[in-house]
């Protein structure tokens, strides 16, 4: 058993040895945890977290890229907790629903574009690209194509971490420890930045967008049309780093996807529920999507729900000529995070929060990003919407970046820690996906506590 003692010790120390002693955590270094035991974050309120120190940290990550509402919503608090005295749990199997099953399908037909008028429903992110993965391959199977088996992702990518999820991801680190299910192939991603810093030159934006767009036409010209089932791709990539393509990029994408006749999935795990300052990232870049995965920001992370939001084209094919669908899960539309998912839905559209976050928070918050840029570190600043990245360099006029051993984004995040923001770090970029609630002073506090871990960054590594 080998329990920890915990007697004689102050609540944080406690916590900590339980968890270093006891804990496996997802994409953390055991060996560094034995260093530096971990952070313990006790409770929140709005943008703020307080760790078990008592320390206010302003949460510009809205946890991960989730508390799109912010934490403390007692309309979710009060939708869950009478959910689960009402019906704690049934099924969506063999022809049975629950209200708040039913009644949340309709409302993310209502927000979602106007093609598409079904949700299948997951646990999470990740699940919701295995269904995906099902899916495509199910569609091309009725439609007697079943050769059609083949998806292109994109380097970098993040799709989630079950075994279809990581690999239609495209992230070498977890390829390397999990292995690649096979029919999955990555194109190149439209980092502009990173395509600079590998050239040390400048590059024309839209004309390299145009190119990255090519390498899927490429890609699919090498494999066979025929061997081809789907694209899938972040409208704006996320974990990756934020990347924001090129204008020149999504309006070329689409017309491959319909050039070729392949399907076109946008995950929407973190673009969708306003964080672009659209409901979904698809409405920001007017794309029309055959699949869209979703999770995170449908329940502001408060209980975990995702899904598969699926074209009605797809959909009539599964009806008329699908038979049983032979696959599901044991929570899919499960009652109490759909009663908090609807909720957090109903919240969002009483507050116009779309609508602010497109007109005023997120304009502002750009702005602000941006006036970074003068910092003497900061090579880049990017963002749409509520999220975006600074990427930290050894040599702003020449790209050059830093000697990725140096770990400059770690040192950072943690002056970050220490001086009550939370950022996240991507390598060398610094990422922020803050709650969709943030308001005008948390961006000034958050502005000038960013400058001063900026300098202690710099001074850190000079
Ligand atoms: C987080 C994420 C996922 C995976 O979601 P989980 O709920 O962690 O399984 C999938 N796609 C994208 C774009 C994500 O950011």
């Amino acid at each position: 058993m080998n329990q920890a003692t915990t007697t004689d010790m102050s609540n944080t120390e406690k916590w900590q040895s339980l968890d270093t002693a006891h804990h496996l955590h997802p994409f953390t270094s055991h060996k560094d945890l034995l260093q530096k035991p971990p952070r313990i974050i006790e409770s929140a309120t709005g943008v703020y977290l307080t760790d078990s120190d008592g320390n206010e940290l302003l949460d510009m990550m809205a946890g991960l890229w989730c508390v799109n509402m912010g934490y403390g919503r007692q309309e979710l608090i009060d939708a869950a907790s009478s959910q689960i005295q009402q019906l704690p749990y049934y099924n969506a199997f063999f022809k049975t629903s629950t209200p708040p099953a039913a009644e949340l399908s309709a409302l993310l037909s209502e927000v979602a574009p106007a093609h598409i008028n079904h949700t299948f429903f997951t646990s999470s992110g990740s699940e919701a690209n295995d269904t995906v993965l099902r899916l495509v391959w199910r569609y091309w199977d009725i439609l007697g194509k079943p050769e059609k088996r083949v998806v292109i992702s994109r380097k970098n990518a993040y799709h989630g971490s079950t075994i279809a999820a990581s690999s239609l991801g495209g992230m070498d680190d977890m390829h390397a420890q999990g292995g690649i299910i096979p029919d999955v192939v990555h194109v190149e991603q439209p980092n502009w930045f990173a395509k600079r810093c590998e050239l040390g030159t400048d590059l024309d934006r839209e004309e390299f967008g145009r190119q990255a767009a090519q390498s899927i036409a490429d890609k699919i010209e090498e494999l066979g049309a025929d061997k081809v089932a789907a694209f899938i791709a972040e409208p704006i990539q996320g974990a990756g780093g934020v990347i924001v393509p090129p204008d020149s990029y999504w309006p070329e994408v689409k017309r491959i996807c319909e050039h070729y006749g392949i399907l076109l999935i946008a995950d929407e795990v973190i673009c969708g529920f306003g964080r672009t300052g659209e409901w979904f990232g698809t409405d920001y870049y007017d794309l029309k999507p055959d699949l869209m995965p979703i999770a995170k920001g449908l329940s502001s992370g408060y209980l975990p729900i995702g899904g598969v939001l699926v074209a009605d084209h797809v959909m009539d094919l599964l009806t008329t000529r699908g038979g049983e669908l032979n696959h599901g899960y044991t929570y899919s539309g499960h009652p109490v995070c759909a009663a908090v998912a609807i909720a957090n839905i109903q919240l969002m559209q009483r507050e116009n929060i779309v609508q602010t976050v497109r007109e005023s928070t997120a304009p502002y918050l750009q702005k602000r990003l941006r006036e970074l840029g003068d910092h003497p570190l900061v090579g880049e600043v990017r963002g749409v919407g509520m999220f975006g990245a600074l990427e930290l360099v050894a040599d702003k006029e020449n790209y050059i970046k830093f000697d990725k051993d140096l770990g400059v984004g770690g040192i950072c995040r943690d002056h970050c820690f220490d001086n009550g923001i939370i950022m996240r770090a991507v390598g060398d970029a610094m990422i922020i996906s803050p709650p969709l609630v943030l308001q005008a002073a948390d961006i000034d506090v958050f502005i000038e506590r960013a400058w001063k871990c900026l300098d202690l960054t710099h001074k850190a590594i000079t």
